[in-house]
């Protein structure tokens, strides 16, 4: 199972239509939506996960 970055959601590799691969890393998606979300802005993802300490608040 893999998770999707943008909304959270567990994919199983065999159903996971949707996939990208940045910097040697594939990444899975529920949905195009997420996907594309992804594509958009993959560093801000990425980072929301690793660095979960962050206080961004507005
Ligand atoms: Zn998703």
């Amino acid at each position: 199972m893999f998770k999707d970055p943008i909304c959270g959601m567990e994919v199983s590799e065999s159903e996971a239509t949707f996939k990208y691969e940045y910097k040697g890393k594939t990444y899975y998606f529920c949905s195009l939506y997420c996907k594309e979300e992804f594509e958009k802005e993959p560093e801000r993802y990425i980072q929301r996960r690793e660095e979960n300490t962050s206080n961004e608040e507005s």
